[in-house]
């Protein structure tokens, strides 16, 4: 049996039959239940439908793979999503910047060590 016979992950898991023009097949192949099982547990299957209907074909592709995404971190972290993961880099980001100012402040004193051995002639003191 080919991938072209075997109905999209969205007709498997909702045991219909898929069509040629199944809104979902492109998206969501039969070999991938898990990515829809996700965004169906999350958005439920008539907020996908038109969401996915509002959106130009040319860019469908890029809205499954946030709407996966967003489903992915809904279902890891109920109470906030992907919120959560932003909230979470954002502590990251904050920490790394201070991590960084303190390297600049350590790489000037190591140039100012430097410069002043330098106008010593190279005898510390
Ligand atoms: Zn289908």
């Amino acid at each position: 049996m080919s991938v072209n016979c075997s109905p999209c992950a969205s007709c498997k898991l909702l045991r219909r039959r898929c069509s040629q023009n199944c809104l979902f097949a492109p998206y969501f192949p039969s070999n991938d239940l898990h990515n829809f099982a996700m965004v169906h547990r999350v958005f439920g299957c008539s907020n996908l439908t038109k969401m996915l209907k509002d959106v130009p074909v040319e860019q469908r592709g890029d809205a499954v793979k946030s709407l996966v995404y967003e489903a992915n971190a809904r279902v890891r972290n109920p109470v906030y999503g992907c919120v959560g993961i932003i909230s979470n880099l954002e502590i990251q980001v904050s920490e790394l910047q201070k991590q960084l100012a303190i390297a600049h402040a350590e790489i000037r004193t190591m140039k100012m060590q430097q410069e002043f051995m330098f106008i010593n002639g190279g005898i510390s003191p």
